[in-house]
């Protein structure tokens, strides 16, 4: 029998994504489908845009159905096996399926009112080489004067296909901005780069990957920086095409991604190469996703969210810097984890996930340890040594009278790289001038008034910012609180170093790299560009440095501030610390000269500093593990934590107090409460964010999927009152 009402998906301004019923008409029961575009009545709104996500014969009883007015396109964008992956996102989640469309499926493709880009990025060259089309084209774009391209698709009824064509003729511009974005919008290639040969240790990683090939496997790939992982990778793209799969490779950031879709596509061709990430138009993902539909796309680059792009037929799912944290997203819901959610995607389409890094994730790499899946590459590409890594004892220079940021070891270094010119990076890994600014007479900390964090004074705009909300205000000449004027800027951030290392070397070209240094997008690409053309000397910055810089004149690397990365009241501290530090210290010597690393610290015998001055990464997991075992965290349990916030201080601690008894009450008496722990409730270490106080519960839970679904469905009848805010964070990244 076929179906009288059908489900679907809207996107409405003011309501969010829904799903309503309608009749399907009798002329349209035949063709009707899963996937496809419709147009149906909304209200007063007239017809909006939808799309098929299911079919029922009954609705409830006072409900009455409009019909369906078109099916736009009979071919569907989606299918079911597709509804399906993106439901269990939503289950593991816990989260809407609407929430999980919105993030994963462009719901502008069909909205018939685009919205315009502000920024205006063509730029009209020449006529010469273009067809009689693309001249047609090019008259109507330099009539309407320079344009943007969403709207320029629209009005000379062109495609993205075609836009590119021009630009790769040189008759249209684009900025750098849209380049930076999507390279293939002016890249080429003309012939394929060859495959080099692997070295021995390359090889060996290379055919334990091929074994693999056509199982569900978990690899990781454990290779010291600079071991030449990139071409493994590649080799195993290359067997994975022969053998008719395609492939999704993930970077953790759009930089990244983009600096990778450019060596995919020289080295396999620009026409089966495309890029996925949340920063390409709604144009640009039309393209790509009508391509990967008729399975022209093979591999498939991008940021976390191309984990949702309709790939099929994986034969591979490549992740690369596996243990970046930029892989889940926090903010806003879907709290998804691209890592968890791609070994769900392997699963379905019965494919290794080849997971790869110098520094693991503790939890990829207990996995990998024991199932059988940890390849191993020890020695640099070339065999270029290690960087020697020197702990400087800061009590020791205080000792000596020595009360600046920098110690004499690390000015000296850098007074005779500049000599020999050579590069030198700083890392810094604090936003800001200082840390915290305090009124001498009184005490008082100044504190962002919707957070209850301290302010963090920014020299640049002379004012003070909130790191953690939008909250910016002047410095004030007077402490708030008792009228002295004797405020301090306490502690050390990047500019403060910058405006130190200013004055210790005059001479030097000294350029700083953060999130506040950046006015544009992209800046950091041409800061990164400058430096690796030898324009800047030092580069200063936060941990944006340590993610792949690959210049062979830097020789030299100073962190300042060492401890301050394991300093954090988390659970995963020591993990991110020493991360940070064994990637920054493998910036340095990725050429012919030597490298020289020099970690600054007062706390020189931690074991976590220790094991990273070694870049020794298995005597850190080893003790790093143990501690994780005592305390029941990841890979022991999986955690899941709620957060419970208002404005009301006093009825969000009591909401939460009471969802705690009532879960410790059932796993009580199911005799579960030692393999499912319910801690707290207890203030959040961020007690007040946006002017919300915030209160949190931890669940470690042992029992798999068994744990987890008891806990979702115990939440599922959970009823808050409306000025109470309940967040489900599945595997939390950190518990600030
Ligand atoms: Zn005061
Ligand atoms: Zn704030």
């Amino acid at each position: 029998m076929l179906n009288k009402y059908a489900l679907v998906l809207t996107s409405i301004k003011g309501i969010g994504v829904k799903t309503f019923s309608y009749l399907i008409p009798e002329s349209l029961k035949e063709i009707i489908q899963i996937g496809q575009p419709v147009l149906v009545p909304f209200g007063r709104m007239g017809l909006i845009n939808a799309f098929v996500v299911g079919f029922s014969n009954y609705l409830p009883e006072n409900i009455k159905a409009k019909n369906i007015s078109k099916i736009l396109d009979t071919t569907p964008i989606f299918d079911i096996d597709y509804l399906k992956f993106l439901e269990w996102v939503a289950d593991y989640y816990f989260c809407s399926i609407q929430n999980v469309i919105e993030c994963a499926v462009p719901m502008k493709f069909l909205n018939t009112e685009k919205k315009e880009l502000s920024q205006k990025f063509i730029e009209f060259v020449s006529f010469e080489n273009a067809t009689k089309r693309q001249k047609e084209i090019l008259e109507l774009l330099q009539n309407k004067g320079k344009t943007d391209l969403i709207e320029f698709e629209k009005e000379a009824k062109t495609t993205r296909t075609t836009i590119n064509k021009l630009a790769q003729s040189k008759c249209l511009k684009i900025t750098e901005e849209q380049i930076y974005r999507n390279p293939l919008n002016i890249f080429k290639t003309q012939e394929l780069q060859d495959f080099p040969e692997l070295l021995p240790e390359q090889q060996e990683a290379y055919s334990q990957i091929e074994k693999r090939l056509g199982t569900h496997s978990r690899i990781l790939l454990h290779g010291v920086t600079s071991s030449g992982k990139t071409e493994v990778y590649f080799k195993a793209i290359k067997k994975v095409l022969e053998s008719g799969k395609n492939v999704l490779f993930l970077a953790p950031e759009i930089a990244l991604a983009s600096v990778l879709t450019k060596r995919l596509a020289k080295r396999f061709g620009t026409d089966i190469t495309a890029i996925w990430h949340s920063s390409i138009s709604d144009g640009e993902k039309f393209d790509v996703w009508q391509k990967i539909k008729n399975n022209e796309i093979r591999i498939l680059a991008g940021a976390r969210s191309a984990v949702f792009a309709p790939l099929k037929n994986i034969g591979l799912i490549i992740i690369d810097e596996e243990h970046e944290s930029a892989y889940k997203q926090t903010m806003p819901s879907p709290r998804y984890d691209a890592r968890t959610v791609a070994q769900k995607l392997a699963e379905y389409n019965n494919c290794p996930i080849l997971c790869g890094s110098a520094t693991p994730d503790i939890n990829s790499y207990y996995y990998a340890k024991n199932s059988n899946n940890l390849l191993e590459m020890k020695k640099r590409y070339n065999d270029y040594p290690m960087a020697k890594v020197k702990i400087i004892d800061m009590r020791e220079e205080h000792f000596r009278a020595n009360n600046g940021i920098f110690s004499r070891a690390l000015v000296n270094a850098i007074e005779n790289n500049l000599k020999d010119k050579k590069q030198t990076i700083i890392l810094m890994n604090r936003r800001g001038f200082s840390t915290y600014t305090q009124c001498l007479a009184c005490g008082e900390v100044i504190e962002c008034p919707k957070c209850a964090i301290p302010l963090i004074f920014h020299s640049q705009t002379q004012t003070l910012k909130c790191h953690y909300c939008e909250h910016e205000e002047t410095l004030p000449e007077k402490c708030p609180k008792c009228g002295s004027e004797a405020l301090k800027n306490c502690g050390t951030g990047v500019q403060k170093v910058e405006i130190i290392a200013q004055k210790l070397f005059p001479d030097a070209r000294i350029v700083r790299l953060d999130s506040d240094s950046m006015s544009k997008k992209n800046q950091h690409i041409e800061i990164l560009e400058e430096f690796s053309k030898g324009n800047i000397d030092i580069l200063i910055g936060t941990q944006m440095l340590a993610k792949g810089l690959d210049n062979p004149n830097v020789t030299l690397v100073g962190v300042i501030n060492a401890d301050n990365s394991f300093n954090l009241p988390d659970f995963r501290s020591c993990e991110r610390g020493f991360q940070l530090l064994t990637q920054v210290a493998g910036r340095a010597g990725r050429g012919d000269n030597p490298g020289e690393v020099y970690f600054q610290t007062y706390n020189p015998d931690f074991f976590a500093l220790e094991t990273a001055k070694e870049q020794n990464y298995k005597s850190f997991y080893e003790t790093e593990i143990q501690a994780r075992e005592d305390f029941d965290y990841p890979p022991f349990s999986k955690i899941i934590r709620l957060i419970l916030s208002s404005k009301n201080q006093y009825r969000a601690e009591r909401c939460a107090q009471e969802i705690a008894m009532r879960l410790n009450d059932i796993v009580e008496k199911r005799q579960i409460s030692e393999p499912l722990a319910i801690l707290g409730p207890c203030a959040c270490i961020i007690e007040k964010l946006q002017e919300k106080y915030r209160f949190q519960i931890l669940i470690k839970n042992k029992l798999e999927d068994k744990g987890h679904r008891f806990i979702l469905n115990f939440l599922s009848q959970v009823k808050l009152p409306d000025d109470i805010k309940l967040t489900v964070d599945v595997d939390p990244l950190d518990i600030l």
